[in-house]
């Protein structure tokens, strides 16, 4: 499959970056590592007249600490750049374990981590050939009215299929946005709208141009654990992210828990830190937040993993993550599940 010809824009600023796509609307889209956006385009998902490659902008790359003490990285930093960053590896290891789980190196040293946050949402009735979904009339999502997953509804459940995003909410990461207005920086959690056909809530022109990591949570104790069909490369069919700041005496001083590819957005799991903080290492209190998680998920036919499976697996990485920040377990990342 062939890229459609396009005019490709290359932008040395965020200011003429927005100026360009201000100028554009929605004929223009933002090109940034291209590991999911060139795919996609291959696959005639969206048609755009002209990409904003941002890769020429200066100043979007690398991580710095910013005047409040959090940790800024620039949106265009790879995720081998980032996985290169010792502070990260260091301090922010929930952060780092999910960004090696990524696809595999080759597109790592690609892909951006602005571009991990605004990935598309995913679905095996969606990521398919013109051709392919052609024939059966489109879908909700694209050029159809049913939606084959849930047919006789609305709304679209196209999974949010990310492994950084989970992490970066259990760090309660904010970001920073660059648009026609002005800058503005908000948390994370409120970039996603949990609708698999309006995924994120950047408005027209904006840029997303740096994450920030909270000093609050430096240090804190993190794993993330994906279910993959192939483990060398691909996407999550679930994912969940545990990062846990634990006190000498093994104390949970607060936690927090977020899961991937099974709702349309990466959704915190709030009921963690309710059922958590203040608590010394219990079986039974990590059983009641695995359960809480599998309320929270709703994997459906969105993918080749039965729904069934996947929420299994969304109560088992729940509990293996707790029991490895907490109760000092750790698994093999080879074994079977
Ligand atoms: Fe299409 Fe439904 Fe899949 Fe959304 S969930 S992409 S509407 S089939």
């Amino acid at each position: 499959m062939s890229l459609p010809a396009l005019h490709v824009v290359r932008p040395k600023t965020v200011d003429e970056a927005v100026r360009v796509l201000a100028q554009h609307g929605p004929q223009a889209m933002i090109l940034a590592g291209g590991t999911d956006l060139l795919p996609n385009l291959q696959m005639r998902l969206y048609a755009p007249q002209v990409l904003v490659a941002l890769k020429e902008i200066s100043g979007l790359r690398g991580a710095r600490a910013a005047k409040d003490g959090a940790l800024r990285i620039g949106a265009l930093t790879t995720l081998s750049e980032l996985l290169a960053e010792p502070v990260v590896r260091q301090k922010y290891a929930v952060l780092a374990k999910a960004a090696a789980t990524v696809a595999g190196p080759l597109q790592r040293n690609m892909a951006t981590l602005g571009g991990n946050l605004c990935l598309e949402t995913r679905c095996r009735w969606y990521n398919q050939s013109h051709f392919w979904r052609q024939s059966l009339g489109g879908c909700l999502k694209k050029d159809g009215t049913v939606c084959h997953v849930a047919p006789g509804g609305k709304r679209c459940w196209a999974v949010w299929s990310g492994d950084t995003a989970p992490a970066l909410l259990a760090l309660d990461a904010e970001i920073e946005i660059a648009g026609p207005a002005g800058e503005r920086r908000i948390p994370l959690e409120s970039l996603y709208r949990n609708d698999g056909m309006n995924r994120i809530a950047l408005q027209a022109g904006e840029i997303l141009t740096a994450v920030l990591l909270p000093a609050a949570k430096a240090g804190w104790r993190g794993v993330y654990n994906k279910l993959r069909l192939r483990n060398s490369i691909d996407y999550p069919l679930a994912g969940v992210a545990v990062a846990m700041d634990v006190d000498g005496g093994g104390v949970c001083r607060d936690v927090r828990v977020a899961i991937s590819a099974v709702n349309p957005a990466p959704l915190l799991v709030h009921q963690a830190g309710e059922t958590l903080i203040g608590k010394k290492y219990s079986r039974e209190l990590i059983e009641r937040v695995a359960h809480a998680a599998i309320q929270r998920g709703k994997p459906l036919t969105t993918s080749g993993s039965t729904p069934v499976y996947r929420r299994e697996m969304l109560e088992l990485y729940t509990r293996r993550g707790l029991e490895e920040v907490w109760g000092g377990r750790t698994h093999s990342a080879d074994r079977n599940d």
